[in-house]
């Protein structure tokens, strides 16, 4: 699924090549893809409108339209948005076509068909499924330690908290165990009980995997390409992510894979272990504050 880096990769191939250019019409193929408004409505409305600037929260891509106006895609598990020129390659899996005055043209292209668009005004984007209750964005200043610290005390297992998106915006499956790797800490704790010196790790864990992701222009495993039809390379740099079986490139155990609220869940034993790393071999009180232990 396009996470963070996915989407923050095509939003910004996609101001080089779409911005500023009149959307003359559209097709559709597949008019259960189009959230709001109907499908004729929305053919109707859209065109004849400019893209004005292109804009990303969490794994939304807000194009900015003339008259107000906001094109928002929701990737799904598969969606693609691809720029080119005519003539045009297509195949089954494409199920909408902006054509822009110029004879360009943006398709999306969806195989398993999850994908979301909405066309709604400026102060109607409360109405976009889910938008409204997002969490900061982890690259934002909104995004402080005194904040992940009060979603932190939530009694949820750290995955499913990290996944959560009215936590925070934009992590997904693969990104959430590639985070929790790199910081040392198992997918099935609960958060309350990490340590402050966890919290803080896996804080800037957050911040920097994104960072890298962003500059590999995102992962590429199952079908993501940008809007130019380019892959990400963050694939190359994943640690566990679909390694089951392999050997842990820290510690040579074998990474295993488990599932976590119905997610393919893949960790290091040895490197993420059900404890704080300072508290082993010690007795760890549960809910205890563990900074202490940390001394
Ligand atoms: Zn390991």
């Amino acid at each position: 699924m396009p996470e963070l880096p996915e989407v923050e990769t095509i939003k910004e191939s996609l101001k080089e090549t779409i911005s500023f250019k009149k959307i003359k019409e559209v097709e559709v193929f597949c008019a259960k893809l189009i959230k709001f408004p109907e499908v004729l409505q929305f053919v109707k409305d859209i065109k004849n409108k400019k893209i004005k600037s292109l804009e990303r929260r969490g794994k939304y891509l807000i194009i900015k339209l003339t008259f107000n106006t906001n094109l928002v895609v929701h990737l799904g598990m598969t969606g693609q948005l691809i720029y080119s020129d005519l003539p045009l390659q297509m195949d089954k899996h494409t199920h909408l076509l902006f054509h822009f005055e110029d004879n360009t043209v943006l398709q999306y292209r969806d195989v398993r068909k999850f994908g979301c668009l909405w066309l709604v005004k400026d102060g109607c984007l409360r109405f976009v499924s889910g938008l409204a209750q997002l969490g900061p964005e982890p690259l934002s200043q909104e995004f402080s330690m005194e904040y992940f610290n009060t979603i932190l005390n939530k009694k949820s297992i750290i995955k499913y908290l990290l996944l959560s998106q009215n936590n925070l915006a934009g992590l997904g499956n693969i990104y959430v165990d590639e985070i929790l790797f790199r910081a040392g800490i198992s997918p099935e704790r609960t958060a309350a009980d990490l340590s402050l010196k966890e919290r803080e790790k896996l804080y800037h864990t957050i911040r920097s995997v994104l960072e890298e992701a962003i500059r590999a222009r995102g992962t590429s495993v199952v079908n993501y390409i940008d809007s130019d039809g380019k892959k990400g390379s963050f694939q190359d740099f994943l640690r566990v992510y679909r390694r089951t079986g392999e050997l842990c490139f820290v510690c040579s155990t074998p990474i295993k894979r488990i599932v976590l609220a119905g997610r393919g869940t893949y960790f290091c034993p040895k490197c993420q272990p059900m404890t704080s790393n300072s508290c082993r071999g010690k007795t760890v009180r549960p809910r205890d504050n563990t900074e202490s232990l940390n001394q």
